[in-house]
Order: structure tokens, then C-alpha cells, then sequence
């Protein structure tokens, strides 16, 4: 069956974290194809300053451009109200039809939020979800009734957040290496970050 992955996130900016992370799920489960999906209005995040989502998928576009295994979607900017994932899985089981096996690819600590988002029942119905541990946040006790629909796998430690880098910008100090050269560039361009 022919697979592919969906990853949601604030992407406020998207950092060599996720990258890592899709790169390597999208290989060890043999997916065709990553969709990364930027999070127009998160739920979760209401109350917190977040960066214009143009300039938060101009920076997914941008950062993923070397990886042809990997899309930038606009779904969410297009849809009103609160982003929730389980209708951008909808959305994408439709446009992709039922032959396909769609991976929600989460890092461990959003993962473990899970049980708090929208309708997961439904989001469990729609796809398998890939918990992938990220550094600092052990996936342990979980015991949901869709155990079959997770699958966990380690990758490669990369601790780096994007409220790191924001910090970072900040400060001053530096964030090469952290995030890709094209969305350095665009931070520094645009002043993303430079003060709160
Ligand atoms: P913030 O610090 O603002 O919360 P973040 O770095 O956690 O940002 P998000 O956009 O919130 O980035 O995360 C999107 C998805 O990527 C989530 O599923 C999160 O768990 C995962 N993720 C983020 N950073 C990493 C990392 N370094 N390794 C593995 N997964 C990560
Ligand atoms: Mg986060």
C-alpha cells in the first residue's frame, strides 16, 4: 500500500528538527511523499504572538526546496477558524482517496498532547500516527485504545526548537546550522524575531 506523510506544525520557523525528523520517518517507513502543513490559527497557541503564516510557509517552501520527496501545503491558511488536524487528515483522505495510508508524522512531546486535540477518534480512524522521539520527551504509559495506530521510532537527537531560535534572534547569537541557509536569510531580511 502506498503511503505518505503529513506533518502540521507552527513552523515559527521551521528548523533542521523537523527536517530530520520527516526526512527520516519518510525513509524508514517508506513513505512517497512528506506534506508539511503550516498551522494557520493553532488551537493550542491562542494568546501567543505568532509569526504571519505567509512568512511561516514562504519559510517551509524555502527550507524543503532541496527535498523532492517533500510539499509545503496551504490547506490551512485557506480554511477558517482554529486549525485542527483532523480536518486537514479530511482533507487529504479525500483528495488522496482510500487506497492510501497516510503517516501523521509528531514529535513525542506534541504526541503526547494528543488525547486534548479535536476529535481524536476520528484522527486515529483517518491515519496512523508516528510518534518520533524528540530530545528530552520519553514516550512512556501510552495506553490508548489506538495503540495499533501509533508507531514510534528514535531519530537522530537534534535539540533544537523553534522557540530556541526565536530566543536566539533575540539575543543576537548566532542560528546558522540550526535552520536551513535560505530561512537565515529570511529571518534576517524580514527581521522576523529581532525584538517582541
Ligand atoms: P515551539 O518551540 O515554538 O513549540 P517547535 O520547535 O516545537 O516550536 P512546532 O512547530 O511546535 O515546533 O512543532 C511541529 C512538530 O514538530 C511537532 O510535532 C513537534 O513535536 C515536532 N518537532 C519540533 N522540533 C522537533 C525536534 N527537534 N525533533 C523532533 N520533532 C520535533
Ligand atoms: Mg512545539
Amino acid at each position: 500500500m502506498v503511503k505518505k506523510g503529513i506533518m502540521g506544525g507552527t513552523f515559527d520557523p521551521i528548523h533542521l528538527g523537523h527536517l530530520v525528523t520527516a526526512e527520516e520517518v519518510r525513509d524508514y517507513f517508506q513513505l512517497e511523499e512528506v506534506v508539511f502543513v503550516p498551522s494557520a490559527r493553532p488551537p493550542h497557541k491562542v494568546g501567543q504572538t505568532i509569526t504571519d503564516s505567509e512568512h511561516r510557509y514562504l519559510m517551509a517552501v524555502m527550507a524543503t526546496i532541496t527535498n523532492p520527496f517533500f510539499q509545503v501545503s496551504r490547506v490551512e491558511m485557506e480554511r477558517p477558524g482554529p486549525s485542527y488536524a483532523v480536518d486537514t487528515v479530511r482533507f487529504f483522505r479525500e483528495k488522496w482517496g482510500q487506497e492510501i495510508e497516510i503517516y501523521f508524522i509528531t514529535g513525542a512531546d506534541a504526541f503526547a498532547q494528543i488525547r486534548a486535540w479535536n476529535n481524536p477518534d476520528q484522527l486515529f480512524e483517518l491515519s496512523t500516527f508516528v510518534a518520533a522521539s524528540r530530545p528530552g520527551y520519553k514516550l512512556v504509559g501510552w495506553e490508548g485504545k489506538y495503540r495499533s495506530r501509533v508507531k514510534t521510532i528514535e531519530v537522530s537527537a537534534l535539540a533544537i526548537s523553534s522557540s530556541e531560535i526565536r530566543r536566539r534572534v533575540r539575543n543576537k547569537e548566532s542560528i546558522k546550522y540550526l535552520v536551513s541557509e535560505s530561512v537565515e536569510n529570511y529571518i534576517n531580511k524580514n527581521g522576523l524575531y529581532a525584538g517582541d
